[in-house]
């Protein structure tokens, strides 16, 4: 087997907490308490041993990374690392003296969310009312402050409509790049799927404005574009690759080679208190079980493309085949492709009512009862 080569970047993921409650969330059904989170001194070690490893970027992400008090220091330590920065958020709760403490602690780069280019559906789909006009300020508030902007846009069945006003809006933000990805179905997304796939009308309509909007704004606005894995032909390769570009932190600490990978069974993903990260990353039995080929049976074994999609997402393959070592039912190759028509039927109906996410402790809150503010 090809020996592993060092991760390029680490998602640090500070904290589950979030004033937004998403249904397209990627964040686990069963959310981290505060209690639970790792403290600074644990961050700063994580960092140092991230950029011993060979990491080179650390993606500050979350929940909703703001909502940490100690986010200033940790931006710090990740700096006396070596680390780029950058900073994924809602921008809820931004303003310039925070933003300008964050810059001098060395944040690079900020990646804001949006939710709908309309501020109705916005604030809908981020279960809180005046969200989608906060960002507005903090767009303003990246541009002052000289950073580079990158405008993260999840698209889905309910606001796919109005695409062209994200694009729109991505313009207005000033933002140097924009990327329009459609849902992940894991976590509180796969709760919600009924209520988010697209229709292939809706998807071949969305390529279109994708390429028509690439040509216009060329030289302006890079966009990049993430396809759903529901219509595909051949899947992505996950992550790069199963521990082979990136290894995700979770608020409590525990080490996954991508977010989703703790809804795997029989796998212990070891966390930060019980080894470095190097050995973690070099020598853990959850890292490597998928890394490479050896792992694959057919019809991946044999194939042309095994060492150019890694056989796709094991977590997608559990999620829909109850098995993680299936290739990808996102590939046409795959026995298990049928289970993606299924799925699609679902978005030919009426759209159900969205389940917002929530810890869990909380009565569930479906869409006629959410709570604003
Ligand atoms: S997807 Fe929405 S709810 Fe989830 S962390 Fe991001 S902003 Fe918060
Ligand atoms: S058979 Fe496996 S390796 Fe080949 S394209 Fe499909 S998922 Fe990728």
């Amino acid at each position: 087997m090809t020996p592993a080569e060092p991760p390029l970047a680490l998602l640090a993921e500070l904290t589950h907490r979030c004033p937004l409650r998403c249904p397209y969330c990627s964040n686990p059904l069963d959310l981290a308490r505060a209690s639970a989170e790792l403290d600074t001194a644990t961050w700063r070690r994580v960092f140092n041993e991230a950029a011993e490893l060979g990491v080179l970027q650390v993606h500050f992400s979350g929940g909703e990374p703001l909502v940490r008090r100690d986010l200033v220091e940790l931006v710090a330590a990740a700096t006396a690392s070596g680390l780029y920065i950058n900073l994924i958020t809602s921008g809820i709760r931004l303003d310039a003296n925070r933003l300008a403490r964050l810059v001098e602690a060395g944040l690079e780069h900020v990646q804001l969310s949006v939710q709908d280019a309309d501020p109705g559906c916005g604030d809908r789909f981020a279960g809180l009312a005046g969200a989608q006009q906060t960002k507005h300020q903090v767009a303003e508030l990246v541009r002052e402050a000289g950073l580079p902007l990158t405008v993260n846009a999840v698209v889905h069945r309910q606001n796919l409509e109005h695409l062209e006003g994200i694009i729109d809006l991505a313009v207005m933000f000033g933002a140097d790049r924009l990327e329009v990805a459609h849902v992940q179905y894991y976590g509180w997304a796969l709760a919600n799927r009924a209520a988010l796939l697209p229709s292939r009308q809706q998807l071949d309509t969305a390529t279109a404005t994708i390429d028509a909007a690439r040509a216009r704004l060329a030289g302006r606005l890079i966009i990049d574009y993430v396809p759903p894995d529901y219509y595909a032909q051949r899947p992505k390769a996950c992550m790069g690759g199963w521990g082979r570009r990136f290894l995700n932190v979770t608020p409590s600490g525990t080490v996954l080679p991508c977010h989703a990978a703790e809804t795997l069974p029989g796998l212990h993903f070891p966390t930060v208190a019980e080894a470095s990260l190097s050995d973690i990353w070099y020598h853990s039995a959850a890292f490597t079980r998928f890394r490479g080929t050896a792992w694959m049976d057919e019809p991946c074994r044999s194939c042309e493309r095994r060492e150019i999609d890694w056989g796709g997402c094991r977590c997608q393959a559990y999620a829909l085949t109850g098995d993680s070592a299936r290739a990808d039912p996102a590939c046409a190759l795959s026995p298990d492709h049928v289970l993606l028509a299924a799925a699609l039927n679902e978005a030919q109906e009426t759209a159900p009512d969205f389940v917002y996410r929530q810890h869990t402790a909380t009565a569930p809150q479906r869409e006629r009862t959410p709570q604003f503010g």
